[in-house]
């Protein structure tokens, strides 16, 4: 049996609009209503045609769903929480997909008082926003984790579980607090490492930015995919995790300056020691299955 029947989606981006393009391919039946602030998504999604209504505010997209999924920055769920709060059915669950999810649990709590709210996280995304970057099968074989509330109930997070293994994903169950602390150094560091890396690039003046562009293949080009993830997005991230992040930093400027002394030192051991640890990490995670094993990421030179 399915565990839902009639989905909301509000915010029709990257994220929104894969999961009605994944619903549609995966679970038929289901009715999919979609929402989204902005009125030339709103077009653009009665356009390429993922839902079967979208409707123009949030509280009438909500009026008979038995899920609503928030897919917005993870600043604006509040509001989105408080746009709903009036229409949302009492046996509906809500859920989202925000990347960070202590401070989004207690922003629909907040907003949302006695509804049945079960944060998620689908650990797939790309580079890329809006409704046109959305593919069906951007869950399949990702990380989805469940972050419930200790209350929660045991039926509804099962029933999101199943939701999300029906669109490919692999799930895990999370508390809020510990899931934060590892995206942080598994995603939300990486990000703010390469935001700073290519920032960095952009302000030299000694290298000229064609030369940056140039002979960008050395390394700096693969930065340059992630410093290109979609600003709204990643402010808000930095925002709302930042007590974990921050740990996660300091953690980060101590090995660094660890590396730099090395350097300085002359110390060739350390530097041959870490960056053997580092390759193993590598072949761990294409034995995983979580990216391919061609060399330069499969690139055709
Ligand atoms: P996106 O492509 O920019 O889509 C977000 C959509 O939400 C935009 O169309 C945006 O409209 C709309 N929106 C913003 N505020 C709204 C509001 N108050 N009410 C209704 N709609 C609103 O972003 P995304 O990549 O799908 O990210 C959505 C969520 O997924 C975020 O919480 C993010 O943390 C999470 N996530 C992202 C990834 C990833 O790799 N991108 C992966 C996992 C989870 P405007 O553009 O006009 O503001």
């Amino acid at each position: 049996m399915l565990p839902f029947a009639r989905v909301t989606i509000i915010g029709l981006g990257l994220i929104g609009s894969s999961i009605a393009r994944a619903v549609q391919a995966e679970m038929p039946t289901v009715r999919i209503t979609g929402h989204d602030a902005d009125p030339q998504v709103r077009e653009r999604a009665r356009e390429l045609g993922f839902c079967d209504d979208v409707t123009d505010t949030a509280g009438a997209s909500v009026v008979d769903a038995d899920l609503v999924i928030l897919c917005v920055p993870v600043g604006a769920m509040g509001t989105v929480g408080a746009e709903i709060a009036a229409d949302l059915p009492a046996d509906a669950i809500v859920s989202d997909v925000g990347s960070s999810k202590a401070s989004v649990l207690a922003a629909l709590a907040g907003t949302l008082p006695g509804a049945t709210i079960i944060p998620a996280h689908p650990v797939a995304g790309t580079e890329n926003s809006g409704p046109d970057a959305g593919f069906s099968s951007l869950f399949k074989g990702r990380w989805c984790i469940v972050t419930p509330p200790e209350d929660a109930d045991a039926t509804a997070v099962q029933r999101v579980a199943e939701f999300w293994r029906r669109l490919g994903a692999d799930v895990e169950t999370m508390d809020p607090k510990h899931h934060d602390l590892v995206l942080a150094v598994t995603s939300h560091l990486p990000h703010l490492i390469a935001y700073t890396i290519v920032g960095t690039a952009s302000d030299m003046e000694e290298v000229t930015q064609s030369e940056v562009i140039k002979f960008s293949a050395g390394g700096f080009r693969d930065f340059t995919r992630i410093a290109a993830s979609d600003p709204t997005m990643w402010r808000d991230v930095f925002l709302n995790n930042k007590d974990a992040v921050l740990e996660m930093l300091q953690r980060f400027s101590e090995d660094l300056t660890a590396l730099q002394r090395a350097i300085r030192w002359g110390d060739g051991d350390t530097l041959f020691d870490l960056f053997t640890r580092t390759r193993a990490v590598r072949r761990s995670i294409i034995e995983q299955g979580q990216d391919d094993a061609a060399p330069d990421f499969g690139r055709t030179h």
